[in-house]
C-alpha cells in the first residue's frame, strides 16, 4: 500500500515512513491511494472474532508486507492488553436501538488510548528495526497528551515532549500526563494557550535543524495516520455486534479534529454498510455550520466544558475534502487557502454527496449538561460531556427508529468532573481504581515561555534516547 499527500505535491510513500512522520512535506495529509475492500461475506465471516482478531483483519492491508502478520498480531494484541475490560469496546443500551459504545476502558480514559497505544508500540517496533531513535513533540489540550505519554513511556527510541497550556487543563488531565515518572518523558507546561502550544509544535516541525543529527520528529496527533487507521476497527466491531452487516448501522460521533469520524467514513468506504454519520459539535459549531449551510467561516474559540472539542480548523476534513473532490490535490490547495484566510464554500455537488452520509447537529454547553442530568436521573448512567454531546445529536439527527444508532462514547466521566458537578452530580465522579491514588502522585513538568528558542534548547538539552 502507498500513501499520498491530499495536496498532491509529494511521491508516494511507504506505511512505515508515513508514520514516522507528521504532514506532507507540501503541507498536505497522508492518505493511502486506495482504500482496502471487504465484502459483505468477507465482513460477515468475522462475526466471532475477538476485538483483537478483527483489528488484524482490519488494518493489515493497510500494512502490506512491511510488518509480517504474526508481528502486527502480536503489536495489536500487546496494545489492547492494557485495556480493562474484557470486550475491549463494550456496547451499553440508552434506549430505543440506541447504544453507546464505550471507548474509556483505556489506560488514560478516553478513545484515544485506540489509537496511542498502538501507535507507541507500532513506532517502538519499526525503530527497533531500522535502529533509528525520534522525537515526539506534540500538543494537547488534554486528552492526546495523556494518551501519547502512556502509549510511548516504554519505548527505547522515543523522547516525548508534550506542550500544554500552563494552569488550562484541568487537574486530572495534568496529573495524568506530569505524573508518569520515566526519563524519555518530558512534559512542558507553556505560558499561554492551546493555540500557542499547536504553533510552537507547527514551527518546529517546519524547521528541525533545532534537533541533534539524524533525530526527526513524529507527530502524535491525529494528522498521523496510525491513529486514524487503528480507529476503523470498532466501526466494524460494534456494527458486528449489532446485526451487521446484514444491517445497516448509524454512528454519532463527538467531533473536534475530525478523526475519529473520518475513521468512520472510511469503514463505510471500505464495505461496511453504514446509514449515517453524525457530526456532533459543541459551539465551535464550524464543521456543523459547514456540513448545514456551506457556511464554513472561522470564529473565534469558545471555552466549552467539552473541551476536546473546542477546536475551530479541523485538519482531518481536508482527508475528506480529498476524497469528495476525487482526488484533486489542487482543489484541495485552493479550499485550504480559502479555509486559512477565514473563509471556505464548498461545490454544492461535493456538499451533496457528503450529506448522503452526514448529518450534523450543534449542541451547546446547556444542552448538554441538561442531557447529562435527564439520563443519570433516568437511566442510572453518567456520560462525559463530549458523549452527551454525541448523544444529543444522535437523538435530533436520527433518520428512523429501525436502523441502530450507536453514540460513541469518548471519554470517561471522571476526566471532565465540572460538566458532571453542574448536572447535579453530587461529588466529583469517581476515577477508576488504577488511577485512584491520581493526586497523591509526585508530578514532574517544567514551566517555559511562549518563546521558540527556549522550548527548542530544552529539547535538544534533554534528548535521553
Ligand atoms: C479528542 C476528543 C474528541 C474529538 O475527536 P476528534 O478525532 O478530534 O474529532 C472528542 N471527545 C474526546 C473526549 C476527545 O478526547
Amino acid at each position: 500500500m502507498k500513501y499520498i499527500s491530499t495536496r498532491g505535491g509529494v511521491a508516494p510513500k511507504s506505511f512505515e515512513d508515513v508514520i514516522l512522520t507528521g504532514l506532507a512535506p507540501d503541507g498536505g495529509l497522508f492518505v493511502p491511494d486506495q482504500l482496502p475492500q471487504f465484502s459483505h461475506s468477507e465482513i460477515s465471516s468475522w462475526q466471532n472474532l475477538s476485538y483483537e482478531e478483527l483489528a488484524l483483519k482490519v488494518i493489515s492491508p493497510f500494512v502490506d508486507d512491511e510488518i509480517p502478520q504474526s508481528d502486527l498480531k502480536q503489536l495489536i494484541e500487546k496494545s489492547y492488553s492494557t485495556f480493562r475490560h474484557s470486550e475491549i469496546a463494550p456496547l451499553v443500551k440508552t434506549g430505543e436501538n440506541e447504544w453507546i459504545l464505550e471507548l474509556f476502558h483505556g489506560p488514560t480514559l478516553a478513545f484515544k488510548d485506540f489509537a496511542l497505544q498502538f501507535l507507541g508500540n507500532l513506532l517502538d517496533y519499526t525503530l527497533e528495526k531500522r535502529q533509528q531513535k525520534v522525537v515526539i513533540m506534540g500538543a494537547t489540550s488534554g486528552d492526546t497528551g495523556s494518551a501519547a505519554i502512556e502509549g510511548c513511556r516504554r519505548c527505547n527510541n522515543i523522547d516525548i515532549f508534550i506542550l500544554h497550556p500552563y494552569q488550562r487543563v484541568s487537574d486530572v488531565q495534568r496529573r495524568q500526563m506530569t505524573t508518569v515518572q520515566a526519563d524519555n518523558i518530558h512534559n512542558i507546561a507553556l505560558h499561554g494557550n492551546f493555540d500557542d502550544c499547536q504553533n510552537m509544535v507547527k514551527a518546529s516541525f517546519a524547521d528541525q535543524s533545532f534537533l541533534p543529527d539524524g533525530r526527526q520528529l513524529v507527530a502524535v496527533n491525529s494528522i498521523n495516520w496510525a491513529r486514524i487507521m487503528a480507529q476503523i476497527v470498532y466501526y466494524f466491531w460494534a456494527s458486528l455486534r449489532l446485526g451487521g452487516p446484514d444491517q445497516a448501522i448509524s454512528f454519532s460521533v463527538p467531533t473536534g479534529n475530525f478523526g475519529d469520524i473520518f475513521a468512520g467514513y472510511l469503514a463505510s468506504k471500505m464495505g461496511l454498510p453504514i446509514k449515517q454519520l453524525v457530526i456532533a459539535t459543541n459551539q465551535n459549531d464550524i464543521l456543523h455550520r459547514c456540513i448545514s449551510e456551506n457556511d464554513h467561516t472561522t470564529r473565534p474559540l469558545e471555552q466549552s466544558l467539552a473541551p476536546s472539542m473546542d477546536i475551530m480548523i479541523s485538519s482531518n476534513f481536508e482527508r475528506l475534502l480529498f476524497d469528495l473532490y476525487d482526488k484533486d490535490g489542487k482543489a484541495i490547495v485552493d479550499l485550504m487557502t480559502d479555509a486559512k484566510a477565514g473563509h471556505m464554500r464548498l461545490c454544492e455537488t461535493v456538499l451533496t454527496k457528503a450529506r448522503q452520509l452526514f448529518s450534523s447537529y450543534r449542541c451547546d454547553d446547556k444542552e448538554m449538561v441538561e442531557l447529562i442530568r435527564d439520563t443519570f436521573r433516568d437511566h442510572d448512567y453518567l456520560l462525559d460531556p463530549h458523549t452527551a454531546i454525541g448523544l444529543a445529536a444522535a437523538r435530533e439527527c436520527r433518520a428512523d427508529l429501525q436502523t441502530p444508532m450507536v453514540a460513541l462514547a469518548t471519554a470517561h466521566p471522571a476526566k471532565f468532573p465540572d460538566a458532571v458537578k453542574q448536572a447535579g452530580y453530587p461529588s466529583d465522579p469517581e476515577l477508576p481504581s488504577h488511577m485512584e491514588n491520581l493526586f497523591e502522585r509526585e508530578e514532574r513538568f517544567t514551566i517555559l515561555d511562549n518563546d521558540q528558542l527556549a522550548v527548542q534548547s530544552f529539547i535538544s538539552d534533554n534528548i535521553t534516547a
